[in-house]
């Protein structure tokens, strides 16, 4: 059988770090089992949901490559299909209509919560105890699953391992409220069920619903799907993650300069792994994909640990692509790729101190804009004898090979005439030259400025 997984996102706001990893999970398992992934909106939360948020999950699904078969299929599109099956539970006595009030329900409960009972339904309108009774009137009836009484209802879950629920602890299950919107619980076994869902991924928070789908799968003559229930994703402190934790909308990370292949790598890695591989492909994922990676425990977010993922797949990155990645993010720095040396040249030499695009483009600023120099921090470089190599230099370099190689040797011998050691030449000069002490090796950030743009600068700076 074909193994078709789903996603099944509430639009009711961006996409956050929990619903991208169990989004992964699913689509990583289709794909390794060479099935289906789809992508179903559950929009039935009226208030709630938005276009722009389907928009936001739609986006970030996109930004991470994670790509689907079929949809989405929204739940709001297949209302006559919900009310087709809640006709035929109700003909055929699966389901039955609740007429009891919001008033009774009320009372129902303080009673139970008085006795000390847990509150539930107390099945006043199940089909066997409303036989005679007349339905009153002007009371728009709820309608209620007939859950079995007896016995237990018990999964294999791919993660949990089994779970049982006995049935006494299941109420009557509301699949259609008064006004006859179905409920979430009710969609679900609809959907997965028309949908062909073999393999039912979701977040932990689920595993009570569980036994109640089943049951419904059931009562309708249709096998359930395998369930596995991925656990919650915490913050480092591990509370639940929560906006006090920093980003937790997963294009934040893209504007925050995180590559998607590392956020794929680095969500697969919260609560999965695969032997000791901490840094892998998208390919290698689902490869190497399955249920038995994932570990039972909630795990924690880490951002060191992402920034870490993030620079190792920058390292790993073909110079062209990386060069292209950068681009926008120059622009988004109030930079002019155009204006300096090419982008891909400029990540290469940056990509082994930059954790993310963003910081990328800040240190790559003055590569394509003449920058500030400290005066002040200048002056307190600038001994004579420093001052003098730096003006043979410049006048050096107006005939020199433009070579790192070269660049690297007239700094040294210009440092040795002048009685300084080489760093006493090259730290003024990062600082003439690029405002900062904090770049790469000078001799190639000067090879990739030119010659041009290098005197200039050293003019400016020393006033010659
Ligand atoms: N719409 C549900 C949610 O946002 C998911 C339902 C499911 O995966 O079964 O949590």
């Amino acid at each position: 059988m074909t193994v078709r997984t789903r996603f099944a996102p509430a639009p009711t706001g961006f996409l956050h770090l929990g619903g991208a990893r169990t989004a992964l999970f699913a689509w990583a398992y289709a794909r390794h089992h060479g099935g289906q992934f789809i992508l179903r909106v559950e929009d039935t939360d009226v208030e709630r949901s938005t276009p722009a948020a389907v928009k936001a999950i739609l986006d970030a699904m996109a930004w991470l490559g994670l790509d689907y078969d079929e949809g989405p299929y929204y739940q709001m599109q297949r209302m006559d299909r919900y009310r087709a099956v809640l006709d035929d539970m109700l003909a055929r006595g699966l389901a039955y209509r609740d007429y009891m009030t919001a008033a009774e329900l009320d009372a129902l409960r303080a009673e139970q919560t008085a006795r000390g009972e847990k509150p539930r339904y107390d099945g006043r309108w199940r089909p066997e105890n409303a036989a005679g009774k007349t339905p009153p009137e002007g009371v728009a009836p709820a309608i209620r699953f007939r859950n079995p009484d007896t016995g237990a209802v018990a999964w294999q879950d791919g993660v949990k391992g089994r779970v049982e629920f006995a049935n006494a602890e299941l109420d009557d299950l509301v699949l259609a409220r008064g006004d006859g919107t179905p409920t979430y619980n009710f969609c679900v076994v609809v959907d997965d069920w028309d949908m062909r869902i073999t393999d039912v991924i979701r977040g932990d928070d689920h595993v009570n619903n569980t036994p109640r789908q089943i049951n419904i799968f059931r009562a309708l003559g249709v096998a359930p799907p395998n369930f596995a229930h991925v656990p919650t994703v915490l913050g480092e402190d591990g509370a639940k993650l929560s906006k006090r934790h920093g980003a937790t909308g997963v294009m934040e990370y893209e504007a925050a300069g995180y590559l998607p292949e590392a956020m794929v790598n680095f969500l697969a890695r919260i609560g999965w792994a695969h032997g000791d591989d901490e840094i892998f492909t998208r390919a290698q994922l689902v490869e190497w994909f399955d249920l038995s990676g994932i570990s039972p425990a909630p795990s924690r977010f880490n951002l060191s640990k992402l920034n870490w993922v993030n620079q190792e797949h920058l390292k790993r990155m073909p110079e062209r692509e990386l060069g292209e990645r950068l681009v926008p993010y120059l622009r988004k720095a109030g930079l002019d790729p155009a204006a300096g040396p090419d982008a891909d040249a400029v990540a290469m030499l940056l990509r082994d101190r930059a954790e993310t695009l963003v910081a990328m483009a800040d240190a790559a600023a003055y590569c394509y804009a003449t920058p500030a120099v400290d005066g002040a921090k200048l002056a307190e470089q600038m001994t004579p004898a420093i001052r003098a190599s730096l003006a043979d230099l410049h006048a050096e370099f107006a005939a020199l090979e433009w070579t790192r190689e070269a660049l690297g040797s007239a700094m040294k011998s210009a440092a040795a005439r002048h009685g300084l050691k080489p760093p006493q030449v090259m730290m003024p000069m990062r600082l003439v030259v690029c405002g900062t002490t904090a770049t790469p090796a000078i001799d190639a950030v000067l090879a990739l400025l030119g010659r041009d743009t290098t005197r200039e600068r050293m003019a400016a700076a020393l006033g010659i």
